[in-house]
């Protein structure tokens, strides 16, 4: 592995997605900021990333607090002196029927799921130079209905516009802002849901006839970080073995 002189934030990156690409962005020799929302968390994830041989941060950041994330990125520009990648992956899929879904529950995942890709991606920009890549996790639930995820549906619907109206906004600096939109992916967070009949129901929806694992979207997230996606921006790339192909 080449150490690049490039330095990556991954929110939520203490286990399932996040770590993914937390440690697949190691591997390519980024420098990783490990962001969640304990800061015993990110330093536990932080430490088996260090043995990747690259430099790593704790930062604990809730990404719904514009307080918080002004944080994660002054911390990670004191430590290294510049921010390259963003990777917006934090987010909550908390199921609840529509009729009772409350106002609290609306408003809490569209915090963290929508309204902190607004807030992580004002503060990084500013410290980004050309070059920079901004990469959000969104989910095929931007494109098909979930029942039980109005909300969650809702915030990943607005990622996607949000990526495209920001790739506009940033093309003037060079800095690219991509989507990832994963389908069903093997994670603490997605399997606390999952009976091993709902899995066997899920796979059967996939053409590929597994779920997917964190590596198959960090590999996606890898590339929309690298110069080779310099002419690739405002775009949404669904990871899903084909699920939403039919
Ligand atoms: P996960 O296993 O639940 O991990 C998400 C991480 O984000 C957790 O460590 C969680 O901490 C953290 N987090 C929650 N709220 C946060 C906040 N306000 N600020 C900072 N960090 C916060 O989830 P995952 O399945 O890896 O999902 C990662 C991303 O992929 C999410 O955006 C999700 O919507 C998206 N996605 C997942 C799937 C899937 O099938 N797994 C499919 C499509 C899209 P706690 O554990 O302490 O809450």
């Amino acid at each position: 592995m080449q150490l690049q002189n490039k330095v990556a934030i991954v929110t939520g990156a203490k286990q399932g997605i996040g770590f993914g690409i937390a440690s697949a962005l190691a591997k390519e020799g980024y420098q990783i900021v490990v962001s969640d929302l304990k800061q015993a968390d990110c330093e536990t994830a932080a430490a088996a990333i260090t043995k990747l041989g690259v430099k790593t941060l704790a930062v604990a950041c809730d990404v719904s607090k514009k307080n918080e994330v002004g944080n994660l990125i002054s911390q990670t520009i004191k430590e290294f002196g510049q921010l390259d990648i963003l990777v917006n992956n934090a987010g909550i899929y908390p199921y609840v029927s529509f009729l009772d879904m409350t106002e609290t529950d609306w408003d809490k995942v569209m915090a963290v799921n929508l309204k902190s890709v607004f807030l992580c991606s004002k503060a990084a920009v500013k410290e980004m130079k050309a070059g920079g890549k901004i990469v959000n996790i969104s989910s095929i639930a931007s494109f098909i209905g979930f029942e039980g995820l109005a909300h969650y549906c809702a915030s990943k619907g607005g990622i996607n516009s949000l990526t495209r109206a920001l790739a506009l906004e940033l093309a003037n600096k060079k800095i690219n802002i991509n989507s990832i939109a994963p389908g069903a992916i093997e994670t603490p967070g997605a399997s606390g849901g999952m009976t091993e009949e709902t899995k066997k129901e899920t796979i059967a929806l996939i053409p590929w006839g597994r779920l997917g694992t964190p590596d198959d979207i960090a590999q996606s997230v890898v590339f929309l970080a690298s110069n080779k996606a310099d002419y690739i921006t405002g775009q949404v790339l669904v990871v899903d073995g084909g699920w939403t192909l039919r």
